[in-house]
């Protein structure tokens, strides 16, 4: 069997059109260009692509996409100083603080990132990562949804793979992925319907016992752990789903957490590395971001 392979690409690129079309439909209904602020401190090579990448996604689909470039020596407080007044500017609807923030960064120790992303308001949250946004999504009555579990549960949904009733493992428990992918997917309800979710789902993590086991027990598996190829075949039952978040350089090539070649066939389902998940991450902050800017004109 050789699994069918899930085009993120193409996915994400209709949802983006979608994105294009309502942005252009609320701006002739009288309403502001939606804006995204991204604040990039430091020279990261890998974060200016992203940011790069967001801002040109950002003005395919109408939306303003604005980049706030900010030294490496800059410090806790004149970061926070800066989300203040763009939670404060009427004009910038999203704000996205572009993650890792420089190691050295705050006089040389470094930032507390977790004060900085709490300052940041959360009705222009859009990467959902302030404490009021993960609660609402915890009980079910999401503001935002984090862009990447969001990519995935859209990606599945217009696959025509349902995961009600059926075995989900997530390996990875970040709070950026694994975590709300979990709690996304055993909802009663899902931003897709019913059968997006109502899933029984397990979290794998570093600390998992006999992990290839639990793995080979999964109707669907989500790999999003951030090591190289480590989900073998042998761990992915016959017939399963496969989803790969992970992205990782190795030399100069980009590869999964799941070893792509021996996995597609096992499973009945899985998405390539690149052009999988990533292109549905980037999508998801457009319908983001055009959400923030309806939800301030409210
Ligand atoms: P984190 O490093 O924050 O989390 C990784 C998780 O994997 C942790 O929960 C960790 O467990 C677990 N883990 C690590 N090693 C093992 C192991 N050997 N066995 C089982 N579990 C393990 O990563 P992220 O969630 O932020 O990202 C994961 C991957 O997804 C990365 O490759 C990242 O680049 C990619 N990514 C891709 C995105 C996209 O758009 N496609 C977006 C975001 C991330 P523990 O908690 O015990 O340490």
């Amino acid at each position: 069997m050789s699994a069918k392979i899930l085009d993120g690409k193409q996915i994400g690129l209709e949802i983006r059109q979608d994105v294009a079309a309502q942005v252009a439909e609320f701006v002739a209904g009288g309403g502001p260009k939606p804006c995204l602020t991204a604040v990039l401190v430091g020279e990261d090579p890998a974060s200016q692509v992203y940011v790069r990448n967001k801002s040109r996604a950002c003005e395919k689909a109408g939306i303003d996409g604005r980049t706030l470039r900010l030294p490496a020596e800059t410090t806790q407080a004149e970061l926070v100083e800066v989300i203040e007044s763009l939670n404060q500017d009427p004009a910038v609807h999203g704000i996205l603080v572009q993650l890792p923030l420089p190691k050295k960064g705050n006089g040389g120790s470094g930032f507390d990132e977790r004060a900085i992303l709490d300052t940041v308001d959360p009705m222009k949250d859009v990467d959902a990562f302030s404490p009021v946004n993960v609660g609402l999504l915890m009980q079910g009555r999401p503001r935002f949804l984090p862009c990447t579990p969001h990519g995935i549960v859209q990606l599945l949904h217009r696959t025509g793979l349902s995961v009600a009733g059926k075995h989900v493992v997530v390996v990875g428990r970040s709070d950026i992925v694994g975590k709300p992918m979990a709690m996304m997917l055993a909802q009663r309800t899902g931003s897709c319907g019913e059968d997006v979710a109502n899933a029984t789902v397990t979290i794998a993590h570093s600390r998992t016992a006999n992990l290839a086991e639990v793995c080979q027990t999964a109707d669907v598996l989500i790999a999003a752990v951030g090591v190289p190829e480590m989900i073998t075949a042998d761990m992915i039952a016959n017939g399963a789903v496969v989803i790969d978040v992970g992205i990782n350089r190795v030399g100069d090539k980009l590869v999964g957490d799941v070893a792509f070649d021996a996995a597609k066939d096992k499973a009945s389902a899985i998405t390539p590395v690149p052009g999988g998940v990533g292109p549905l991450t980037i999508a998801m902050l457009l319908h983001n971001t055009l959400m923030a800017a309806k939800l301030q004109q409210q």
